[in-house]
């Protein structure tokens, strides 16, 4: 049962921070002339973090039950007449535990009557639909919550909050890292029968909707990752499956902090772009962005789970310098920042996540020293010096930039990282981007245990060295 204490849920979707970089970063210029590796690269990096907050469901009292039919033999006694109506709650709520989680066995097996099981006839051919999505992605687990006991709305409906954690592409019940989704059913209580009768899309509070919950899913799934998306792009995910998988391949070497299950990557158009996640419309220029999910806590609340990324499907080509760039950097995300702890984001974290996002795409220095293997926003970072504009500081992008801003911002915070693992090592760079973008902790207490300086005099440092690393490239 859920502990009497829980917060009423906050209203709406929850803001960005406000130096959270939202969607909608402008395309690069065009790179010099000489051609440097990538040509006509137009990189667009945006971790859109949705704020994971302690998010709770709240109780609300559950209202006498009107009938006292017996609906089934459940290990709870079936209510009667004698009995109040926290009796038929309390039955109820366990008679939906078991037919959701008999019914995700279904979906587990490939068995997709045991699936339809718990639905009414009147919502099967929606859930046939999320079946065969969840199928094609490779759904290995699949674990419901009821997050709060059923609440009467009279005439045999009642409505019930679910929570359900879900990993892609494992083996059936293999232990992973899930994502989770909040959201509202109402099922009806009728003669022996209790079935949900209408599923709500899971809320932006929870990320979502997610892809599978209003798509047609087709997916290729491959050693390391998984591509998917609407039926219409079918055409496209080999090519970006290749991608998705040496970009797996590259990521997995910083993903430090614990392996990833498997990378989990979406192709959209500009209408899925605008509906799934509950972002919004991110506007025309964005090419990619890796989201961290929440994970459902057994009280019916929030941590932060595992990412999906999702990359415009104008872009995905095998062939595409682009397109490689967007999802190597994108997985470079998702490989740092997964199943972090439970934290508040500082704006701090905001260079280190991405310029080590930066640097998963261009290579560490002793892989791709940038004498040969030239960064891709070195032209913007100087145009930006040479226009005497930058303030010496490692601030965040924010939608007001203009694009030599924006760009320039994401090149200052590459060099800054590249810097870092450099001269101190790739071991002290994971270890201080643990504090401070997984764990949230003080920038400068931080600075101090990893680098032995304050965090104003690392920024100096680093402030010294970018100018440098510029003027150079
Ligand atoms: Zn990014």
């Amino acid at each position: 049962m859920l502990p009497p204490t829980m917060a009423p849920r906050p209203p709406g979707f929850p803001a960005y921070p406000p130096y959270q970089y939202p969607p909608g970063f402008p395309p690069l210029p065009p790179p010099p002339p000489r051609g440097p590796r990538r040509a006509a690269a137009v990189v667009v990096t945006i971790i859109a973090l949705i704020l994971i907050t302690t998010l709770t469901l709240g109780v609300t009292a559950a209202i006498a039950g009107q009938s006292n039919a017996v609906i089934g033999d459940g290990a709870v006694k079936s209510p009667d007449d004698n009995d109040g109506s926290d009796v038929r709650v309390n039955y109820l709520e366990q008679k939906a535990k078991a037919e959701l989680a008999d019914s995700a066995e279904g979906l587990l097996d490939g068995n997709e009557d045991k699936w339809l099981s718990v639905y009414d006839g009147s919502v099967h051919d929606e859930m046939k639909r999320r079946y065969n999505s969840l199928r094609a992605l490779r759904v290995s687990s699949f674990d419901y919550q009821v997050v709060k006991p059923p609440e009467d709305k009279s005439g045999g409906t009642w409505a019930l909050n679910l929570g359900v954690n879900y990993c892609l592409g494992g083996k059936k019940h293999a232990k992973c890292g899930p994502s989770g989704i909040l959201f509202n059913t109402e099922w009806t209580d009728k003669d022996d029968s209790f079935l949900i009768t209408r599923v709500d899309e899971s809320d932006p509070n929870s990320a979502g909707p997610r892809p599978w919950e209003v798509e047609d899913l087709k997916a290729k799934v491959g050693k390391r990752a998984i591509v998917a998306g609407p039926a219409k792009y079918e055409d496209k995910l080999n090519d970006a499956l290749s991608v998705a998988e040496s970009a797996a391949e590259n990521a997995d070497k910083y993903a430090v902090y614990g392996k990833v299950d498997r990378y989990v990557i979406f192709l959209a158009g500009d209408e899925e772009f605008a509906r799934w996640y509950g972002i919004g419309d991110p506007g025309d220029n964005v090419v990619g962005f890796a989201i961290p999910l929440p994970e459902v806590t057994k009280n019916g609340g929030t941590k932060p789970g595992g990412s999906e990324v999702v990359v415009h499907v104008d872009r995905a080509q095998a062939n595409s310098t682009e397109f490689t760039a967007t999802m190597r950097h994108e997985l470079g995300h998702v490989a740092t920042l997964h199943h972090s702890p439970e934290h508040h984001r500082i704006e701090e974290d905001w260079w280190l996540s991405e310029g080590v996002a930066e640097l998963i795409d261009h290579g560490a220095p002793k892989d791709a020293p940038l004498k040969e293997h030239p960064y891709l926003r070195s032209r913007d970072v100087q145009e930006y010096f040479k226009k005497d504009k930058w303030n010496g500081k490692m601030d965040p992008a924010t939608p007001t930039d203009d694009q030599l801003t924006g760009s320039a911002k994401y090149g200052i915070a590459f060099y800054g990282v590249y810097y870092l693992f450099d001269k101190y090592g790739k071991d002290k760079f994971m270890k201080y981007f643990k504090k401070i973008a997984r764990n949230g902790e003080d920038p400068d207490k931080s600075t101090k245990s990893v680098y032995g300086k304050s965090y104003d005099a690392l920024l100096k440092e680093i402030a010294k060295q970018v100018k440098k690393m510029a003027k150079a490239a």
